[in-house]
């Protein structure tokens, strides 16, 4: 036992955690294209501390050095082979030093481990380190020995040195320093004895770290412009500095979609750029889409994942934005309530709406790749931002029966109404395959009128307050009694009343209070039989929700339909008329039932069909029993 006294009077030895170990190894050992960017991710974590102690000093004067400059500085010796990077930021005690230099605190490194093992990606390091976030140990992809000397903001911690040469172990003790900050100092391998060079590092950041807030000083020299990217005008930012912004504040590896650069002073001081990431999962380390916005104001960093910018429906949303005109005053409920708050929401929900708007006009294809990944969050939106309405009913876009594999707005949908039609169909089905096959749709495909396709999940939610368009009604095909322009009659019937009245009510006594009525259908042509609704059922939709997301939901009780021109029924009359107990008769209801279910997405569970349609196909092959 050691007392916290003799803690911090000596030098001890510690392991690593096994994750960092196995990360060093692979950093040692793997071949890389561009280890230049260990310098970025150093300077990267120097900006860091300086943004964080600058934020505890808005509230708090008791640190150490209040008056010392924020930068971060750059030395190099030639003949000694190091490198030193200094800053002037929040400092680590000992304690803090052996948990964050010691472990990886992300997840993603028993991901990372995976991934260069199956080999993916260990010919280029630097892919690997950047989706991963290694960030700290990508220096021994150039330094065979590495020591750290901090000392901690806070008035009572003493300095302390950490020191490791990327084995399994890492020292960490006592040392000698005045100033808040911490120094790293790298001692190079010999293959790298370039970065020892002024004009190498001084590239490297021009290249990575140019807009870096705080200046670095590369001897005597500031090596970067230290402009903020989103203070710039949008004209002098070149499309690569956004991908690397991007990747900086996200990790992703994919480039974005697009982003909105927006630098203004009116009606509000705003600075901002707004990525839309181009797909909504991140692959291995983050499976959900939940972007963060950085909130400056003054230049200080005041939230790290500020949630009240936009409205929640653009949760997928990343960037920063920038504003002179909020308050410094931090409190997160203060922030929350500034009227300022309140119009840099404004400002860019609009600009976001309209940026959608015009990629939607300008390329089609663009919006399409947008609308896959984040239709429905567009949903959502109509349901929970009523103000923006007009704006997001411009963005919805939906398969239709007629459309292939296109999209069609709203708008142009109503362009096409045949004459007469007064209302807009839509038709729910799990894929786009299963809504076309519906059988709803025979007697609107006999008037060629077009047929919305919902199969999203977020389709039934949106109808929650999408119930009109325009003065069109949104009308689903299942619906008993829907009064459709033009003359197209049913199917001739091909059995005579007795013989229906017969079949349905075996269908009738098979189906039990899964139906509520079983009847002769005056629309169906191409199909056998169809499960309607009465206007009053809706609650369908969420119904299927509920289906989609695992839950259990209870079936409302439905009229089936069925066809009596349809071949198949007029035989299962027959059938039926013959022998009252038939076993295909009975399976055939069940079957037809589950068919109509299937088709809308509906059924609980599609493999307990398989038994009877055995037994259906042994009937039909001719097996007796
Ligand atoms: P990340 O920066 O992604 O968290 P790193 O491995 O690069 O991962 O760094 C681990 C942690 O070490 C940081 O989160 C930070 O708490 C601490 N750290 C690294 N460099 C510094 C520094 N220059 N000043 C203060 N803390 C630092």
């Amino acid at each position: 036992m050691t007392t916290d006294q003799e803690q911090t009077n000596t030098a001890e030895s510690l392991s690593f955690k096994a994750e960092v170990q196995q990360v060093l190894h692979i950093l040692a050992h793997s071949l890389y294209t561009d280890r230049e960017i260990f310098l970025r991710e150093l300077i990267s974590n120097a900006s860091d501390a300086l943004n964080r102690i600058q934020f505890e000093m808005l509230t708090n004067r008791d640190v150490r050095d209040p008056e010392v400059e924020l930068k971060i500085e750059i030395n190099a010796d030639k003949e000694a082979r190091t490198l030193t990077i200094s800053d002037t930021g929040t400092g680590m005690t000992r304690d803090e030093l052996v948990e964050h230099l010691g472990t990886i605190a992300q997840s993603s490194a028993r991901a990372f481990v995976q991934r260069a093992k199956q080999g993916e990606g260990s010919t280029n390091a630097s892919e690997i380190i950047g989706q991963f976030g290694v960030g700290f140990y990508s220096v021994f992809m150039v330094a065979d020995k590495v020591t750290v000397v901090s000392r901690s903001f806070r008035p009572d911690a003493e300095a302390a040195m950490w020191e490791a040469t990327g084995g399994a172990e890492f020292v960490v003790g006592p040392a000698e320093r005045e100033q808040r900050g911490t120094t790293i100092t790298l001692h190079l391998k010999e293959d790298a004895s370039d970065f020892a060079d002024t004009w190498r590092i001084e590239q490297t950041i021009k290249r990575h770290s140019d807009f870096v807030a705080f200046p670095i000083l590369v001897g005597e020299k500031q090596a970067n412009q230290q402009k903020a990217l989103w203070r710039r005008a949008p004209r002098e930012v070149e499309a690569d500095q956004y991908k690397e912004l991007y990747r900086q504040l996200t990790l992703d590896m994919e480039e974005p979609l697009m982003q909105l650069h927006l630098s203004t002073d009116a009606p509000v001081d705003l600075h901002s750029i707004l990525f839309f990431p181009s797909k909504r999962e991140r692959g291995i380390i983050e499976r959900r889409v939940e972007g963060k916005i950085k909130l400056y104001s003054r230049k200080v960093l005041i939230q790290e994942d500020a949630r009240d910018l936009l409205p929640n429906y653009f949760r997928f949303i990343e960037g920063v934005v920038d504003s002179e005109d909020l308050p410094l005053n931090v409190s997160r409920e203060s922030v929350q309530s500034s009227p300022v708050m309140q119009r840099i929401k404004k400002t860019l929900t609009s600009r976001l709406h309209r940026e959608l708007n015009d990629l939607a006009e300008k390329d089609s294809a663009k919006f399409a790749a947008f609308w896959q990944e984040f239709g429905p969050f567009i949903k959502e939106g109509l349901v929970t931002d009523y103000e923006s309405r007009n704006d997001l009913l411009k963005l919805l876009r939906f398969q239709t029966t007629t459309s292939g594999d296109d999209l069609t707005t709203l708008a142009a949908y109503k362009e096409r109404l045949v004459e007469g039609q007064q209302e807009i169909y839509y038709v729910m089905g799990s894929t786009a395959e299963a809504a076309r096959n519906s059988p709803h749709l025979d007697p609107f495909t006999a008037r060629n009128i077009e047929v919305l396709l919902f199969t999203d999940l977020m389709d039934g939610y949106m109808l929650s307050s999408l119930r009109e368009y325009e003065g069109l009604k949104l009308r689903n095909v299942d619906e008993a009694d829907i009064a459709l322009p033009g003359e197209a009659a049913g199917a001739e019937p091909q059995i005579d009343d007795a013989q229906f009245a017969s079949l349905a009510e075996r269908f009738a006594a098979v189906l039990g209070d899964r139906l509520k009525e079983v009847r002769a259908s005056k629309v169906l042509r191409d199909s056998p039989a169809r499960l309607v609704a009465g206007e009053a059922d809706y609650g369908r939709e969420m119904q299927r929700i509920q289906q989609l997301l695992g839950r259990e939901a209870e079936l409302q009780a439905r009229v089936m339909e069925l066809n009596p021109g349809h071949p198949l029924i007029a035989a299962l009359a027959r059938r039926a008329a013959e022998h009252a107990d038939d076993p295909v008769v009975a399976a055939a209801a069940e079957q037809l039932y589950d068919n109509a279910l299937l088709l809308e997405g509906l059924h609980q569970n599609p493999a307990a069909m398989v038994p009877r349609l055995l037994k259906l196909l042994e009937a039909a092959a001719g097996v007796n029993k």
